[in-house]
């Protein structure tokens, strides 16, 4: 079709366009791996296997934004089968009397001429699929403007994303993708009128087609050459732009979801130097969390789901992603050979990714990591800066304090460890008994807030009870407890979290028990996942909550009937997104005789409370708008006609009955924990120390 100089110009274009591409896709290459090692591709045969299935399915993207993500699905599926179809645009051009149009016989015939058929009616429908996916998504970005796209004003932002880089690069590939697939469409109509009939393999193209059809032949040459320019000549000369572009998740997406971390979500990667732990610069970031900026489309679904983002601190995860990008973007000659100074001062991450408020903020609650729609870890850039300061001595002054007293008294609160059971002498009347003296069935890994936070020892009194009346044997470490870590681990005092890990897996090796169960979900998390590498591997460990309910259907917790209400359940972090326990809790409550309502955000999309990550420890920001715990306690009353809160973590406790005073709402909603119920409903009442 093409004629010879519009051959070679094709050729000559590719050849330089190619070559440019090349050198910008190389660069990207030469950056990430410069990145710090991480173990990615084991199972690599699997992984692809996953991730095409997943991609195809398009399982990551419709996490959130169902009706996005549709128009998203049109023009994923429309864009796929486009391979395809340039390929075949290709040979329409060079080979002589090649073309599918028209060739299509809807009564059959021929093999290749039902094939044709085929491959003519998806291009046509798929064409217009993608123009509606399209034209969608930029009406939504610049007409309806929506506020998730959006930065709070705090948050730090690469001088040229904060000049609206995303908002042009999202129109120049929206436009690119229109101008590609319209051109398309509208050749193959000029093609049609050319030939003076329509084809009923190409519905849309022929109902075009009639518009043209008084057109002179060489009217109608002339368009089909300009709309093959613009579809095939177009996509050659964005290759030069495309290494740049969000229009690069294409590729690195894919990529990105098939080399995730393996490990359980409840599991942080180890320091990879201990003379130097945590991130500065690029380069002390791990290849995969260097990849995520190219990964990143800019969508800011982790932002829209943050707790620290929506209270107002200037933390953005998708601001992160972002800078990183557009540093590396701007850099890339200099990062690509090696030179990380050319940038001088501002190669550190805290000066163009994200500032040290941003990274003392998160709540460390998995949500950005689990709403990524191309597997990116934000997060863990987070905590890999956080370790990077506390190695440096800059930590905010009230985490330091609680830091030195998890060290020297091995837990949060800076009180005696000779006090953590008080609790179990004073308003018990029997003894629980001392695991690290006696064997016992269950060790109950008490916690620092159920050990020593007045309201979460009633819970504690509730459960003792709640046990000893169902006949279990169990006991508790008395001062030998100390806090698990979790928390420490997630500020950034991984020396620290070492240090706890190692005394609590020594003092457990000297116990004698079957089974661990714990109160607190953050507990729950560390000796779950994170004390395997420390010699700590517990087969037998559970929430309380999965243990109340073994006990209730065993029959050794008899219930006296219903207690009524109407209750919503909050799910812990640590619990629920991190350790998948969603149903336990929800079916205790349920078998105490309370109507469960749900939140709009649960389960999975539950809302952290804010505590999480050690930001118990700290003071709000300064730019808080609402905390988080607020914003949750807002939601359940939105419900309407809700007698309860629900929770399952001593720490949800102190953060929500704190929320229900400071949102002017008290004896509006109660907040009560699963054991709560459990007791009442034994016709225990509310009895407590
Ligand atoms: S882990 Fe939670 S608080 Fe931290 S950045 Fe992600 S969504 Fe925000
Ligand atoms: S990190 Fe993931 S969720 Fe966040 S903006 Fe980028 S692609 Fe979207």
């Amino acid at each position: 079709m093409l004629s010879m100089p519009e051959r070679v110009a094709f050729l000559l274009l590719v050849l330089v366009c190619g070559a440019l591409a090349y050198r910008g896709f190389g660069r990207i290459v030469k950056i990430v791996q410069q990145g710090r090692g991480a173990e990615r591709t084991n199972g690599l045969a699997g992984r692809f296997a996953k991730a095409f299935f997943e991609v195809l399915l398009q399982k990551p993207v419709f996490k959130a934004r169902p009706l996005v993500s549709l128009l998203h699905a049109f023009i994923f599926f429309g864009f796929s089968f486009y391979l395809l179809v340039n390929v075949n645009d290709l040979l329409e051009a060079f080979v002589s009397g090649w073309t599918t149009i028209g060739k299509g016989s809807p009564g059959g015939g021929q093999v290749w001429q039902v094939l044709a058929g085929v491959f003519n009616l998806a291009a046509d429908l798929l064409s217009v699929f993608v123009l509606v996916g399209m034209i969608g998504l930029l009406i939504r970005r610049f007409i309806g403007k929506p506020k998730v796209l959006g930065f709070n004003t705090n948050v730090t932002l690469h001088p040229k994303v904060a000049a609206g880089g995303v908002r042009r690069d999202s129109l120049i590939v929206g436009i690119f993708i229109l101008l590609h697939v319209g051109a398309r469409w509208l050749g193959t109509a000029f093609h049609l009128a050319e030939k003076g009939h329509g084809d009923p393999w190409l519905p849309t193209a022929s109902l075009i087609s009639g518009a043209f059809r008084g057109m002179s032949p060489s009217a109608l040459e002339t368009g089909v050459h300009v709309c093959w320019w613009l579809a095939m000549g177009l996509i050659v000369l964005f290759l030069l732009y495309f290494p740049r572009s969000k229009h690069l998740h294409l590729m690195v997406a894919p990529l990105n979801i098939a080399l995730e971390r393996k490990t359980s979500r409840g599991l942080l990667d180890g320091v990879a130097d201990a003379s130097s732990p945590g991130a500065r610069t690029l380069t002390d970031l791990s290849w995969p969390q260097v990849l995520d900026g190219w990964a990143c489309i800019q969508c800011n679904r982790c932002q829209e789901v943050c707790p620290a983002h929506a209270a107002g601190t200037p933390l953005s995860p998708a601001a992160l992603e972002i800078n990183k990008r557009y540093f590396m973007n701007d850099n890339a000659g200099a990062l690509a050979a090696g030179d990380h100074g050319a940038q001088g001062d501002g190669a550190n991450l805290l000066d163009f990714a994200t500032s040290v408020d941003a990274v003392w903020s998160c709540t460390t609650c998995y949500a950005c990591v689990r709403v990524c729609p191309v597997g990116n870890e934000s997060m863990m850039d987070l905590i890999d800066l956080r370790r990077g300061l506390v190695f440096d001595g800059e930590t905010p002054d009230e985490m330091a304090e609680v830091l030195r007293s998890l060290d020297e008294k091995g837990n949060s609160f800076g009180d005696s460890p000779r006090k953590r059971a008080r609790w179990a002498k004073k308003g018990l009347d029997f003894k629980i008994k001392n695991a690290a003296k006696e064997p016992v069935e269950y060790l109950w890994y008490v916690g620092d807030f159920a050990s020593y936070n007045p309201d979460c020892q009633e819970i504690s009194l509730k459960v003792a009870r709640i046990l000893e009346s169902a006949g279990i044997d169990f006991g508790i470490l008395y001062e030998k407890e100390k806090s698990a870590g979790n928390d420490a681990r997630r500020a950034g005092e991984e020396g620290l979290f070492e240090a706890l890990a190692e005394q609590n897996v020594a003092t457990l090796e000297a116990c004698e028990f079957e089974k661990i169960f714990t109160t607190d979900p953050h507990t729950f998390n560390a000796l779950k996942n994170e004390y395997g590498p420390h010699g700590g591997k517990y087969e037998h460990i559970q929430h309380y909550s999965t243990l109340l309910l073994e006990l209730m259907r065993d029959g050794k917790i008899s219930l006296n009937g219903g207690l009524g209400g109407r209750a919503t359940y909050h799910d812990p972090c640590y619990l629920g997104r991190y350790n998948g326990g969603f149903e336990a809790p929800r079916e205790v409550i349920r078998a105490c005789g309370v109507e469960l309502v749900e939140m709009p955000r649960n389960r999975e999309n539950s809302f952290c409370c804010g505590a999480g990550g050690g930001r118990i420890w700290m003071k709000d920001h300064d730019d808080m708008t609402e905390r988080p715990s607020e914003n949750r306690i807002r939601e359940a009353l939105d419900l309407g006609e809700i007698d309860y809160f629900v929770v399952a973590c001593p720490k949800d406790l102190t953060m929500y009955r704190d929320a229900v005073k400071t949102s002017g709402n008290e004896g509006e909603i109660v907040v009560k924990d699963i054991a709560d119920f459990v007791s009442e409903a034994m016709g225990r009442g509310s009895e407590a120390s």
